[in-house]
């Protein structure tokens, strides 16, 4: 009886891509349509095992990029579901500029189509890179909440906005070099509850990977503060 229902509901109303609106066909899996899932790019091996940098090649070993051979990072490894273009980038830009936060579920519903490289359940507690408090006001909520909630339900891992606040203000990175960056974000971070973080494995979330710089000052925030390991999980990576 409930397929009945759920059929004619579907046929009266048919599931719409998330993304483009446009109705899916039957056999269409998830939230998203053929044309808005052809556009994505999801990062697969080769990739650089530290930063997740995926390499234009098809085949080969895993192995470090130019960037991780010279810097130390303080986080564990990073990874990111896809590369930021396309419908990627286009839903990212939605969901942060266009206030559509709806978009976070069908984007991290994305995971199954990607390459399966994380192992949310071996985390402690899953944490979203804060926004400064006066952005927040603008914005009216964090994407990267959303994310990890989102992927938080989905993997049965907490996910906490109480842990790591924004604590000064920083200049929009859009036009910085990456020295820049890490100069402009240090410091920037406080951890608010240190006996959430002691000890902990954590995986921080982000919307969007550039160069690093923000992801990896959370990170040392987060270990300052006693956490026994920080991996960074985004659905996207510019390059
Ligand atoms: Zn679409
Ligand atoms: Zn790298």
């Amino acid at each position: 009886m409930e397929g009945i229902v759920k059929g004619l509901i579907d046929l009266i109303f048919p599931p719409l891509c998330a993304f483009c609106g446009i109705p899916l066909a039957e056999d269409d899996e998830g939230e998203i349509c053929p044309g808005c899932l052809r556009t994505i790019r999801f990062a697969s091996p080769p990739i650089c095992p530290k930063c997740g940098l995926p390499f234009p090649m098809e085949a080969g070993e895993d192995h470090f990029c130019g960037v991780c051979i010279q810097r130390q990072w303080h986080f564990g490894s990073a990874r990111a579901l896809g590369l930021y273009e396309g419908t990627m980038r286009d839903a990212i830009h939605l969901l942060k500029y266009g206030g559509k936060a709806f978009l976070a579920k069908p984007l991290v519903g994305l995971l199954d189509r990607g390459y399966p490289f994380i192992d949310y359940g071996s985390y402690d507690l899953l944490v979203p890179v804060p926004l400064h408090p006066k952005r927040l006001r603008e914005r009216g909520f964090n994407q990267a909440l959303l994310l990890g909630r989102a992927v938080g339900r989905r993997e049965g891992v907490s996910c906490t906005g109480f842990v790591l606040k924004k604590a000064r203000w920083s200049a929009p990175q859009i036009h910085l070099s990456p020295k820049e960056r890490e100069a402009n974000v240090k410091g920037s971070f406080a951890v608010v509850d240190r006996g959430r973080v002691r000890g902990k494995r954590v995986l921080l979330i982000d919307d969007v990977m550039t160069t690093g710089s923000t992801v990896n000052e959370c990170a040392r925030e987060l270990l300052k503060a006693g956490a026994k390991e920080v991996d960074i999980f985004t659905l996207a990576r510019a390059v």
